[in-house]
């Protein structure tokens, strides 16, 4: 056994360096600590109450109270990160975005609150992105953006799991029993 733990030791070690272990984890005995459930990427986002505060804040601190109010909304179909649409004063927050980067809600915000007053991305724009310390450009969703390395699939439900890091002994969260490892919905690598 002692020697097994070792083993595993220096599997994880070797992660930690981004190289592939020596030793397939299946001619190992894991602790049960090492086997993973794996779930889609979600994040809690902040209220709209919070949205509007966080708007405040940054109104307050970078512009002097000087913009107008704006609407604040949560988008569930936009992929980019946000948008403003001057007709109707409205900012969309995309929650598919933020649920995979939530530290970027406040340069969201941010970029678009600038667009209140400098509708296009021209010298104005950047000028301003540069003095508050904001993104440029408006982001995209990462799927758009970077393809994942991996993808696995659950043998059960066949949802997709897109990952940048190769798992291994990890199993699909919406089917594995009691939240634990289950090897019978053992995520299997599609394609890489
Ligand atoms: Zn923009
Ligand atoms: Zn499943």
């Amino acid at each position: 056994m002692k020697k097994t733990i070792r083993k595993i030791f220096r599997a994880f070690n070797y992660d930690l360096f981004g190289q592939t272990p020596t030793i397939e984890p299946s001619h190992v005995e894991l602790p049960s600590s090492f086997l993973k459930i794996e779930t889609p990427p979600k994040a809690d986002l902040p209220s709209i109450e919070e949205l509007y505060i966080m708007f405040d804040k940054i109104n307050a601190f970078y512009f002097a109270n000087k913009l107008p109010q704006a609407k604040i909304e949560y988008s569930s179909r936009m992929t980019n990160a946000g948008s403003y649409t001057p007709a109707l004063k409205l900012i969309k927050i995309s929650k598919k975005y933020h649920q995979i980067f939530p530290d970027d809600i406040e340069d969201t915000l941010k970029h678009e609150m600038i667009h209140i007053i400098h509708f296009y991305h021209n010298a104005e724009f950047k000028k301003e992105a540069l003095r508050i310390g904001t993104s440029l450009k408006a982001k995209p969703h990462p799927a758009l953006r970077r393809k994942p390395k991996y993808l696995y699939l659950c043998p059960g439900c066949k949802k997709e799991y897109p990952r940048q890091k190769r798992l291994r002994m990890a199993s699909c969260g919406d089917c594995s029993d009691k939240g634990r490892f289950d090897n019978r919905f053992k995520l299997k690598l599609y394609k890489s």
